[in-house]
């Protein structure tokens, strides 16, 4: 199993040395400020963890929850605040935000220095050069991830399920860069099992749980899976777990977290993240480490 876990703790030692190095340059901690829009659990809980990261690091961070009726035009001023704001390094707007908000216009108003999730459209064309200044923070702890398990990319087949603007997108382009060969895949693919029997490396991202099996997956490929779901239906925890199921955990919270690939998957991947405990934990870790260099780049220090 590739457990994100001990590459967090490694990604976090790096960001612990380069606040050192901030600190020595006489600097003040960096601050990440983070909007929450609504009150979605699984967001506002994302929103905490991320914060805690920031305690438990000594980065400064702040989190603002605006109700779901929030305008469109009240959220663009809340980002112009935190933009003008000399004290605030990085930028988080929880995605997604509540229905009706014009998420790519606030996406856009975002000072690009200050954008950690790499989502302005600044942010995207540098990474896509291959000279990027922020990158998303999910796709960019997959590549730590693949690295610190010496799997290699250069000349692989490497297919990605979603083309999300968070994931699917970004982590084509980084896997293009490092020589990799990209197939990105999404709801309109034929032959989808197919296409991605080819794979050497499956990203998956849809949001769908279980969906990928055995059949998606050559024997011995890495598999990466990103999805995050809650199931909250018995027989379905049943079918996917059957005795293996913890029942304890599905009383206790009245759900079940699964990835988009079945956990059967296992037995046919060389390698695979688990979920919980995979992808998740790089996501923190990367995000960390945008905000420390939002910092030194807004203060002109080199770490
Ligand atoms: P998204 O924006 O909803 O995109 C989903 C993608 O999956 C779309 O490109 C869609 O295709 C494709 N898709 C949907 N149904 C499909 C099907 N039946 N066959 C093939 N492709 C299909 O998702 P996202 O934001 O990338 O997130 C994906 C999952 O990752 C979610 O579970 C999310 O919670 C999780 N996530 C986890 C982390 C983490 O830190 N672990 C971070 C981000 C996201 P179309 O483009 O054609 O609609």
């Amino acid at each position: 199993m590739l457990l994100g876990k001990p590459v967090q703790e490694a990604i976090l030692e790096e960001v612990k040395r380069g606040l050192a190095a901030l600190e020595g340059a006489s600097h003040r901690p960096p601050k990440l400020a983070a909007v929450l829009v609504g009150d979605d659990p699984a967001s506002a809980i994302y929103v905490r963890t991320k914060t805690r990261t920031c305690e438990r690091l000594g980065i400064d961070s702040d989190a603002t929850i605006l109700p779901v009726s929030t305008s469109t035009e009240k959220l663009l001023e809340h980002i112009d605040s935190l933009n003008a704001d000399d004290g605030v390094d990085g930028i988080l707007v929880q995605l997604p935000l509540p229905d009706g908000i014009n998420t790519q216009a606030v996406l856009d108003r975002i000072d690009p220095r200050k954008d950690v999730d790499g989502l302005h459209p600044e942010n995207v064309g540098l990474l896509v050069q291959n000279r990027a200044r922020f990158v998303p923070a999910t796709p960019a702890g997959i590549m730590q991830m693949l690295d610190r398990a010496d799997i290699g990319i250069q000349g692989q087949n490497a297919v990605i399920i979603g083309r999300s603007e968070i994931v699917g997108k970004p982590m084509s382009s980084l896997l293009m860069h490092r020589h990799a060969t990209i197939t990105v895949c999404h709801s309109r693919t034929k032959d989808l099992p197919g296409v991605c029997r080819r794979a050497d490396i499956l990203i998956v991202a849809i949001g769908r749980d279980a969906m990928v099996t055995g059949d998606f997956v050559k024997p011995g490929a890495t598999v990466i899976d990103v999805g995050i779901n809650r199931v909250s239906e018995r027989e379905r925890v049943e079918e996917l777990f059957g005795a293996a199921a913890d029942w304890e955990k599905f009383e206790e919270k009245g759900y079940v977290v699964v990835g988009d690939v079945h956990p059967q998957v296992a037995e046919v991947a060389g390698a695979m993240t688990p979920v919980p405990g995979g992808v998740g934990p790089l996501t923190i870790g990367m995000l960390m480490s945008n905000t420390l260099t939002a910092a030194a780049l807004r203060a002109g220090i080199d770490i």
